[in-house]
């Protein structure tokens, strides 16, 4: 298992599909009060979150250090 890294969600990018929350209802939530998706676990290990961040359309689940 790798190293456990910060994740975001770049707003612009995200069309509030909900899709990240099907995939991985551990990580993801939706905020009713902002109108945005909430990030419940934080860092999450990339094989964890790399289904939801490769199905996103809008590419928006992104690794705050930008590694790869
Ligand atoms: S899968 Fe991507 S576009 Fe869809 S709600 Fe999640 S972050 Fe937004």
């Amino acid at each position: 298992m790798s190293k456990p890294r910060e994740i975001t969600i770049f707003a612009p990018d995200c069309n509030l599909c909900m899709g990240c929350l099907d995939l991985a209802p551990e990580i993801f939530d939706f905020d009713e009060t902002l109108n945005r998706i909430r990030i419940i676990k934080n860092p999450v290990t990339p094989e964890e979150v790399n289904l939801a961040m490769t199905s996103c359309p809008g590419q928006a689940i992104i690794f705050v250090d930008q590694e790869d």
